[in-house]
């Protein structure tokens, strides 16, 4: 047992006492919940799409009020020019992956910014043309290499080296990890893996892999898209080269919205790193002088393509406010403790033949605000049976290998610790009890 479930009781009095000891109860009230019958949906989707600060429309308003006053002279007037909009992005985003402010840019979407940051550190030669990842990554991020393996005339069934879970198994074992990037060490351009596993909720260790990739020579990269805001992230101690996420996941800023970029220090200053190269990453000084030769910002801002999209910036303010007031060290604690809830009540219901398996690791360190958990034989009418009930989750097929059970599907719940309720963890649970499907 862990440290929490050996107090944990399976009460809504329980529940109920948990929110009332919870310092970030309050950040709750700062969000749009949609309704069922009159009340809060149970929100579990957070992982997927955030749900709308209160605020959000606020921030719109006023950059419509500036476009409305301002015209074209709102890139350089007003409390917060155009022009320099994306640096009041930085200090949360900084916040939530670990990284100087210099570090991190918000710009185009995360397919894009994988791209972008590819052609930065996937350059491949004739000795060393790996890229090894995880097998099962996003298909977005499966199509990215795919086509970037190509573009450079390799075969991706030779460049791409997908690390996969043991049989009968749904994890990933770190050494094992370890041993493939050792394997291909000397042929390997780039390591590129997720922070966290979209469909299992799977942590990897990013300091492990990263040191191991730096030791046999190549770059090392994450899709931080389950990650940023969701876990603790140290970019730049760990030494990642670069990174890229979304921000309508955990980071609550609209359907959509903008991606974070990082490009670490130790990169960033470098102006002869090859880009694709875009008018927004030149020099601030001499953008509008319109002349020839690319002369790129210091640090990830120097990866910008093209004059910044205000409106849907905008939201990402009232989100990240609520980031920075509540701070990460906070919500990740709540988180472990809401996790573990849900963790416990799903592990009480499994009596006789009625199974819900969690594949997540049972570990708190190895997991952040997702259980990923077989359905068994009741498989998608489970599902239709929450949603009817109000719950708002996410249903996959089962695809991994390891996966047990005909029929299965997999739910996953998020609960977020920015808005979620030990309540709302009890109310699912309840509901899953007294599922009859
Ligand atoms: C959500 C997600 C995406 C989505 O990419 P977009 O370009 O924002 O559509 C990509 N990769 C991973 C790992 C994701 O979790």
């Amino acid at each position: 047992l862990k440290p929490n479930q050996m107090t944990f009781q399976a009460t809504l009095d329980f529940a109920r006492q948990m929110d009332a000891q919870d310092s970030l109860r309050s950040f709750r009230n700062q969000y749009l919940f949609p309704q069922h019958q009159g009340n809060k949906c149970l929100y579990f989707c957070g992982n997927s799409l955030g749900l709308q600060p209160k605020k959000a429309a606020e921030f719109i308003k006023e950059e419509l009020q500036h476009w409305q006053e301002l015209g074209v002279e709102g890139h350089f007037e007003g409390e917060l020019p155009w022009t320099q909009y994306h640096k009041a992005l930085a200090p949360a985003s900084a916040h939530i992956v670990g990284a100087q402010e210099d570090e991190v840019i918000i710009m185009n979407t995360l397919t894009v910014n994988l791209h972008l940051m590819m052609v930065s550190f996937y350059r491949p030669n004739a000795e060393r043309f790996k890229i090894i990842m995880e097998a099962g990554a996003f298909p977005s991020d499966q199509y990215a290499v795919e086509t970037q393996v190509r573009w450079h005339g390799y075969d991706p069934a030779e460049a791409i080296v997908e690390v996969a879970p043991r049989s009968g198994e749904a994890l990933l074992h770190t050494e094992d990890i370890l041993a493939a990037i050792e394997q291909h060490g000397a042929q390997t351009a780039l390591v590129l893996f997720a922070g966290v596993n979209y469909y299992t909720g799977q942590v990897y260790d990013m300091p492990a892999i990263t040191a191991a990739g730096h030791r046999v020579g190549a770059y090392v990269g994450f899709d931080l898209a389950h990650a940023a805001g969701n876990v603790p992230l140290h970019l730049h101690d760990w030494g990642v080269d670069f990174a890229v996420w979304c921000t309508y996941k955990y980071i609550n800023s609209g359907p959509g919205a903008p991606s974070g970029a990082f490009v670490h220090a130790k990169h960033g200053n470098k102006p002869q790193i090859p880009r694709f190269a875009g008018w927004w990453g030149h020099n601030e000084e001499r953008r509008f002088l319109m002349e020839k030769g690319f002369d790129p910002i210091p640090g990830a801002a120097g990866w910008q393509l093209s004059n910044a999209p205000i409106l849907a910036y905008a939201p990402m303010r009232a989100s990240h406010d609520l980031f920075l007031e509540a701070g990460m060290p906070a919500l990740r604690a709540k988180s472990e403790k809401l996790t573990a809830y849900l963790e416990f009540l799903i592990d009480s219901l499994n009596i006789d033949e009625r199974r819900f398996d969690i594949i997540t690791p049972r570990d708190p360190a190895q997991r952040g605000a997702q259980l990923s958990f077989l359905t068994g034989p009741a498989g998608k009418q489970l599902f239709d049976y929450l949603t009817q009930n109000g719950v708002i989750c996410d249903w996959r097929e089962h695809n991994l290998p390891g996966e047990k059970g005909e029929k299965a599907g997999v739910i996953r719940i998020a609960p977020t610790p920015m808005y979620n309720s030990f309540e709302d963890v009890w109310r699912f649970a309840d509901l899953l009890a007294k599922a009859n499907v």
